[in-house]
C-alpha cells in the first residue's frame, strides 16, 4: 500500500480496474523474464569533475518485454519489490555487474567502481552483507570497488537497525551511497549518523539548477554539508554544460548524466570509455 501511489498511474476509478489487470500481467511475465533473458544491466558512467576521469558505472537494470517493450525500472521495480522477485534479481544484476567489472580488468582497461541499487527488500534481508560479500570473493573484486545505493526511504522507518545493516556493508569494505538525497525526509543534519561515503544529490535539484535560485542553495547546501562529513557528493541527472559550470564552481566531486552519457550496454560503455581514454 505505501508505494501505491508511486507510480501516479491511476488518476480515474475507471483506470484503478485496468491498472490492477495491468500490474498481475507485469508480475507474471517478469517471473519468466530472467530465465528468458529479457533483463539487461546498463551502464552509465560517473565523471570526476576536477580531471574528467571516468570513476565507475552505476548499473541500470532494463526489461525487454517481448511485447511491450522496454519497460522502465519505474514501473516493474516496484512490482518486482511486492512479489518478492526482487531478491533472485538483485542477485543476478549484482553477478553481472562484478563479472562485467572483471572482464573489463582482464581486456586491461584502467580499473573503473561499480554501483549497484538496492532494494528495500534488500536491505531488510539480513543475509545482505554476508551475500555481498561471498559474490566479492566469487568474482574476486576488491570489496571497496563496489558501491551500494540506498535511498532515504529506507533508513528513516527504523534507524537504529539501518545503521546497524550499514555498518555491517562498510565492515565488508564496500561502500554506501545515499541516492536520491533531498527528496526523502532525513535532514542534513541527520546525515551525520549515517555510514556513508557518498551522496547523490537527487536529479529534481539538479535539472533547474541553471534558473531556479532555490534549487541552487539547495545543491549548494548539499554540497557543503557533504564536503564537511568528508563524503563524496555526486550530482545527477547533469544534462548540460550550465549545469557543470555550477557544480564545478561549488567544488562537487562527481557527475552522472545524460551530458556524460545515458546508461547503454555494455558494449556500447566500453567503446565510449576507450574514446575516453585516448582524449
Ligand atoms: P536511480 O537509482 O536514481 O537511477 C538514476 C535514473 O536516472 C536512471 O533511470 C537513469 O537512467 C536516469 N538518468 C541518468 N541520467 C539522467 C539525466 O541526465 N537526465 C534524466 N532525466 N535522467 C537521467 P532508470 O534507469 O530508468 O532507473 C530508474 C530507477 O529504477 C533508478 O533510479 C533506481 O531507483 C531503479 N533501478 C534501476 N535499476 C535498478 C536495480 O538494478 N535495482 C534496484 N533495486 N533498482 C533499480
Ligand atoms: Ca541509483
Ligand atoms: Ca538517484
Ligand atoms: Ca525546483
Amino acid at each position: 500500500a505505501k508505494e501505491a501511489g508511486r507510480n501516479n498511474v491511476c488518476c480515474y476509478s475507471s483506470d484503478l480496474h485496468h491498472h490492477a489487470q495491468e500490474q498481475a500481467s507485469l508480475a507474471l511475465a517478469l517471473r519468466h523474464a530472467l530465465q528468458r533473458e529479457e533483463l539487461e544491466v546498463y551502464y552509465q558512467p560517473k565523471v570526476e569533475l576536477k580531471t574528467g576521469r571516468v570513476t565507475g558505472v552505476e548499473a541500470l537494470l532494463r526489461w525487454h518485454h517481448p511485447e511491450l517493450g522496454q519497460v522502465s525500472p519505474e514501473r516493474f521495480i516496484p512490482i518486482a519489490e511486492d512479489n518478492g522477485l526482487i531478491l533472485p534479481i538483485s542477485d543476478w544484476v549484482l553477478e553481472t555487474g562484478l563479472q562485467q567489472l572483471r572482464d573489463w580488468d582482464e581486456m586491461g582497461l584502467p580499473a573503473l567502481n561499480i554501483a549497484v541499487n538496492l532494494s528495500a527488500r534488500q536491505f531488510s534481508d539480513p543475509n545482505l552483507a554476508r551475500n555481498v560479500v561471498s559474490k566479492l570473493r566469487q568474482y574476486e573484486i576488491d570489496a571497496h570497488r563496489l558501491e551500494l545505493e540506498l535511498t532515504e526511504s529506507m533508513v528513516v522507518q527504523d534507524p537504529a537497525h539501518a545503521i546497524s545493516v550499514m555498518r555491517s556493508i562498510q565492515e565488508s569494505g564496500a561502500r554506501l551511497a545515499l541516492d536520491d538525497f533531498g527528496t526523502g525526509f532525513s535532514s542534513l543534519g541527520q546525515l551525520r549518523h549515517y555510514p556513508i561515503d557518498t551522496l547523490k544529490i537527487d536529479r529534481t535539484f539538479v535539472q533547474e539548477l541553471a534558473e531556479d535560485k532555490q534549487d541552487q542553495a539547495i545543491s549548494r547546501a548539499i554540497i557543503a554539508m557533504g564536503k564537511t562529513l568528508g563524503l563524496t557528493v555526486v550530482a545527477e541527472g547533469v544534462e548540460n554544460e550550465v549545469q557543470v559550470t555550477f557544480l564545478k564552481q561549488h567544488h562537487c566531486d562527481q557527475i552522472q548524466g545524460y551530458h556524460i552519457s545515458r546508461p547503454v550496454p555494455q558494449g556500447r560503455f566500453i567503446a565510449w570509455y576507450r574514446q575516453q581514454l585516448t582524449k
